[in-house]
């Protein structure tokens, strides 16, 4: 009687514990994502942003976000905004004023976070507006594309960073990526490859616990106008695989049922969660 009493105590705690490791197994994993304000772009000729004269004549005001994303392995910084140095020091160019209104540095600060806390980062691409507090982030591992490197490297522009700024950086800790890309190995955060607007540009498919699947563009897209149809910017790789990685984006947002953020449609930004307020 004694044995059946301690088979049936064995049993129960058996059941019991495969019970518990199943609800364990299906809670969802907790992520975070904060969109941060990385600056503002007014475009008084926003002409070169359609390659079929869809924008001449007109002017927009962009978006300049950088998105955190907490994920119970660390966090993850997906695009660095315009640099620090333009906080307080607006610069204009023939098309462009470029303002910036707080430090990275100063947001992060808002969440207790530092700098030196973001274990990953990585770039929708190598124009400047995405990479320009890159150079800050020494600690961090950078999670890059081999085509955008190579592409940062031999073609020099006024839109690219200057690549002298990357070899001066071979100390930094690096995984070099050719394609989609899952960074914390659970497919709740994966870079996508969606080459075109240069050749190796990126776009970020996120599985939020409770928003579902977000799709944050890059590049892809550079405003609501320009999502459907479909404008291409002059300045742009290959026409050809940007409207490829567009066919995957949307097929993507219409299988997952995803929302779709266009990085620098100022609308897309202002309806995320005011920072630090997150989308989870
Ligand atoms: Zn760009």
């Amino acid at each position: 009687m004694k044995n059946f009493s301690i088979l049936l105590f064995i049993a129960v705690s058996f059941i019991f514990l495969n019970v518990s490791a199943e609800a364990e197994e299906k809670q969802p994993t907790q992520i975070k994502l904060y969109a941060i304000d990385c600056g503002r772009i007014d475009v008084s000729n926003f002409a070169g942003f359609s390659d079929t004269s869809d924008y001449d004549n007109k002017s927009t005001k962009l978006a300049d976000p950088c998105f955190l994303i907490i994920h119970p392995k660390g966090a993850l910084l997906w695009d660095t905004g315009l640099p620090d140095s333009l906080v307080n020091k607006p610069k204009t160019s023939d098309v462009y004023y470029l303002t910036k209104s707080i430090s990275l540095q100063d947001s992060l600060k808002k969440i207790n976070l530092k700098l030196s806390d973001i274990k990953y980062v990585s770039v929708s691409h190598s124009h400047f507006d995405h990479m320009g507090n890159l150079y800050q982030l020494t600690k961090s591992t950078w999670i890059l594309q081999k085509a955008e490197l190579k592409y940062a490297q031999t073609h020099p522009n006024p839109f690219v960073i200057d690549a002298s700024k990357l070899n001066s950086w071979n100390a930094v800790h690096k995984i070099m990526i050719s394609g989609d890309y899952d960074v914390f190995g659970d497919g709740t955060v994966k870079i996508l490859n969606t080459p075109g607007h240069t050749p190796g540009h990126q776009s970020l498919e996120l599985k939020l616990p409770q928003a579902g699947v977000i799709i944050l563009s890059g590049d892809e897209f550079h405003q609501r106008s320009s999502f459907i149809p479909l404008r291409v910017p002059t300045f742009n790789a290959s026409r050809a695989d940007t409207m490829a990685s567009a066919d995957r984006i949307k097929l993507l947002l219409k299988n997952t049922k995803g929302r779709l953020i266009i990085q620098h449609d100022a609308q897309d930004f202002e309806g995320l969660p005011k920072f630090p307020e997150y989308l989870d």
